[in-house]
């Protein structure tokens, strides 16, 4: 299995030190984190925090809530969060009457006490896989794993724990199983860690990467092959 050269938590402290504490993420408990994987269709984080946060205020986050307020108004509420807010109300409304088939309270349940079948619960909505789940279970604190998303990914390929640039659930799968020896069960720093690391894909390491301003360059299994 690849490793990179120093322990995950080494490369996490370097991350802290350039973006600082990242803030606690918004929503709470499984639909609100369904609803936040819809609201928005743009990558930044801020636009899609303004856009829920809206939403929550406006009308709620309950399943019931999202399927009684008229079309216009959701409209309207979703179109600050980039293009096609149409596409977006209708993924919503598909979750919420999902959620309400399913129960609430038992996938809040299933959340804190079964991963695994909270698991196959959560694929079922539309565009939740395996990685989506995992996120979903690590921010509702059950499931002590890193679940980084595509930059997050990107990133630790790059560092070693995998095939640099491989990404796909061949590629998830296989750099959570290098990663798994590394992580603590905290979630706090879990959490922490995810957020980091998708910002540090993001912003440095993207698909062009800009190694001459990363602090994990010295450290970093692709910069020292000089692939850059
Ligand atoms: S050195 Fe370059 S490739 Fe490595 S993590 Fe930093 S930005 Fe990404």
């Amino acid at each position: 299995m690849r490793r990179p050269a120093l322990p995950l938590r080494v490369y996490i402290d370097r991350l802290r030190g350039l973006y600082g504490r990242p803030k606690r993420p918004i929503p709470s408990g499984p639909f609100e984190w369904i609803i936040w994987e819809h609201v928005a269709a743009v990558p930044d984080d801020e636009q899609r925090a303004l856009v829920f946060r809206t939403l929550r205020q406006k009308i709620g986050t309950t399943p019931q809530a999202i399927l009684r307020t008229p079309k216009p108004k959701m409209i309207e509420l979703l179109a600050p969060g980039g293009p096609n807010p149409g596409a977006r109300l209708a993924r919503l409304h598909e979750a919420a009457e999902l959620m309400i088939e399913i129960g609430l309270a038992r996938v809040r349940t299933l959340v804190r006490e079964s991963p695994v079948e909270a698991t196959k619960l959560l694929k079922r909505f539309k565009g939740i896989g395996e990685p989506g789940a995992d996120r979903i279970l690590l921010f509702c604190r059950t499931q002590a794993a890193l679940a980084p998303d595509a930059n997050g990914l990107r990133v630790l390929g790059r560092l070693g724990y995998g095939k640099p640039n491989a990404n796909g659930p061949a590629a998830y799968r296989q750099i959570g199983d290098a990663l798994a020896p590394d992580l603590p069960r905290d979630y706090n720093w879990l959490i922490q860690a995810h957020q980091l690391l998708r910002r540090h894909g993001q912003d440095i390491c993207r698909a062009t990467p800009r190694c001459e301003a990363c602090p994990l360059a010295p450290d970093c299994a692709w910069f020292r092959r000089g692939s850059r």
